[in-house]
């Protein structure tokens, strides 16, 4: 690409922007310090940049330098080097890690390394770079100047360098403006930065969701046709930017960006079917609840758990494929055992997900007919059971959802609040058998609010 690298920056002095070292975490201005006086330029960039910018508090600080790699680790004896495709100095002070980037040459992907394995290089254009026919970059060690480095950032946004020589801001591509106009907008041709790396346009939509920025029409507009390209990303890349997405706060913005852009396919291929073929379907409710009240978890600074998560995005197709698996005979509590295999194994054509994530969630969908017999020991047993909570938690989706009858889980609610004795003379109380389950397929949407405990998700998934 050319990166018109004479174009000289816009230099924000400090009275002009609202930056102050007072939001600087202390040991991101250690590092930016020591690499000033040993004679290097330094500094702090991207995410940290734009989230000071505004008013967020970053949750990580990033530096880049023209020291290299090995300069800085003399620097620092909390240092070390990593990354195979890009060699990086992380400094350590205690639980914060500081990233620290020697300019790059070029245009260049932070994938994981793990990526280069994933494709055979098509062209090697130099002893540095492997470039793959498609146009995404594999492989680029090449060190740069700052004038190169801003050109393989993905957004003007992410783009901007804060200087701690006089504590200005370097703004090459007019980012200062985009934030300020809550705009993200690609760092030179989009189409061409998408075909690089297809995650961007994953990128785009978490930002965007996270931020409350819109996209600039001109990066929008190549999506739908480079959508595809997303299938080609090796899946533990997808697993972790879908982390990024679902965890930080921004699920449901980040599920309602995806199916704006008609992305949720590419992350979900399974659950993107069934929501095509089943419009108005409860799982749909139950779904956007289920990641608002992950967001709420988040705000509230409680733990989640990916297994909940997972169970909330996947539970439109495996109740659909259990349903299915019971018409031909299977007993209930099997055949979701078995559509949970089916959906998982689906939804790994595209991205990966660990068992230590996908075996605690069967279990705990599994459980979802047990909390309709309420008689004797098996009712006492179940709220023994080590995913009891977790299982509880989604009962009350269900509930939410009109996928459940909410009868049921008030009553789950209740028996928790007694001690042992009332809760054994209350289940030998009970009418032997089952509740009747709701009639299949129910597909009206819920009416009137939300009333309760709003569900949760379990750190114990
Ligand atoms: P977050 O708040 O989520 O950490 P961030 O902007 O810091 O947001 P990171 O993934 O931490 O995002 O990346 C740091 C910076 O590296 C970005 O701001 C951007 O400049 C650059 N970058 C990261 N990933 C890519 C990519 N795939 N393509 C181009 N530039 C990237
Ligand atoms: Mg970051």
């Amino acid at each position: 690409m050319d990166t018109s690298h004479a174009r000289p920056p816009k230099i924000i002095a400090r009275a002009d922007h609202s930056i102050s070292r007072a939001d600087i975490s202390g040991n991101a201005l250690k590092v930016l310090y020591r690499l000033k006086e040993a004679g290097f330029h330094a500094f702090l960039v991207g995410g940290a940049v734009r989230d000071l910018l505004l008013g967020l508090h970053p949750k990580d600080f990033d530096i880049a330098t023209d020291a290299e790699p090995e300069e800085v680790r003399k620097l620092f004896r909390n240092c070390r080097l990593i990354g195979r495709r890009f060699r990086l100095a992380h400094v350590f002070f205690g639980q914060e890690i500081i990233e620290v980037a020697t300019f790059r040459a070029s245009t260049a992907t932070d994938a994981p390394d793990g990526d280069d394995d994933q494709a055979m290089p098509d062209d090697i254009d130099s002893e540095h770079r492997v470039v793959h026919a498609s146009g995404r970059i594999l492989r680029d060690n090449l060190f740069g100047t700052i004038d190169h480095d801003v050109w393989r950032r993905d957004f003007t946004a992410n783009a901007l360098y804060y200087n701690i020589e006089d504590f200005s801001i370097w703004d090459y591509v007019d980012g200062v403006e985009d934030v300020r106009a809550r705009v993200l907008k690609v760092v030179g041709d989009p189409a061409a930065r998408f075909r690089e790396d297809p995650v961007r346009m994953l990128r785009a939509v978490r930002f965007a969701a996270k931020l409350g920025f819109t996209l600039a029409p001109e990066t929008s507009a190549p999506i739908p046709e480079l959508r595809p390209l997303l299938a080609a990303v090796p899946a533990a890349r997808l697993f972790d930017e879908m982390m990024k997405m679902f965890l930080k706060g921004a699920a449901l913005e980040s599920w309602r960006w995806l199916q704006r852009y008609r992305l949720e396919a590419a992350l979900f291929p399974a659950t993107a079917k069934f929501f095509a073929e089943h419009e108005g379907a409860a799982e749909r409710v139950l779904l956007e609840r289920g990641l608002e009240s992950t967001d709420a978890r988040i705000a509230a600074d409680k733990p989640v758990t990916p297994t909940f998560l997972f169970a909330v995005l996947f539970y439109g197709p495996i109740r659909a494929a259990a349903l299915k698996l019971q018409e031909k005979g299977a007993p209930e509590t099997q055949a979701l055992y078995l559509a949970c295999d089916q959906v998982v194994k689906a939804e790994q054509k595209s991205i990966s997900i660990p068992k230590r994530f996908t075996l605690p969630m069967r279990d705990m969908l599994a459980l979802q007919p047990r909390f309709r017999r309420r008689d004797g020991r098996k009712a006492l047993a179940l709220l023994e059971n080590t995913r009891f909570r977790a299982a509880y938690d989604f009962l009350l989706l269900r509930c939410e959802a009109g996928l459940e009858d909410p009868e049921l889980g008030t009553w789950w609610a209740h028996i928790q609040t007694l001690p042992q004795e009332e809760r054994l003379a209350l289940v030998e109380s009970q009418p032997a058998g089952e509740s009747r389950p709701p009639t299949p397929r129910r597909r009206s949407r819920r009416r009137g609010r939300r009333g309760g405990r709003s569900p949760g998700t379990q750190t114990s998934g």
